[in-house]
């Protein structure tokens, strides 16, 4: 629990704060290390690992219960959308969100042709 001091009225606050509760002074400026929470690559990261996932279910030879194609359809649609907010928000990880977008995208293909051939 690292404490800073207020630039508007210099008393003690939380470094997390983004502005101080005494005097509502912004505090941003004052940190320096670490980027804001909606700054993380979450986003593509996560569309890049259903992605990923996804994209090796459909090399799984075994019989494909219904379950595993909604899961696939679900995880594949997920990823697919996690990643186009990801490049449409242009965050950081976009490298990532389009890998899983392709590889989201790819496997929902697949999934149609295979339920439309059964
Ligand atoms: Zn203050």
């Amino acid at each position: 629990m690292a404490m800073v001091y207020c630039r508007g009225c210099a008393r003690q606050l939380h470094e997390t704060a983004p502005t101080c509760p005494q005097c509502g002074a912004p505090q941003h400026a004052t940190s320096s290390t670490k980027p804001a929470g909606g700054e993380s690559p979450w986003m593509g990261i996560v569309s890049l690992m259903l992605g990923i996932l996804c994209f090796m279910t459909l090399f799984d030879d075994s019989a494909w219960e219904d379950e595993t194609l909604l899961g696939l359809g679900l995880f594949a649609s997920t990823s697919l959308i996690l990643g186009v907010i990801s490049i449409n928000q242009n965050k950081p990880g976009n490298g990532l969100a389009i890998a899983g977008v392709v590889m989201a995208g790819i496997s929902l293909l697949c999934l149609v042709g295979l339920i439309s051939a059964s």
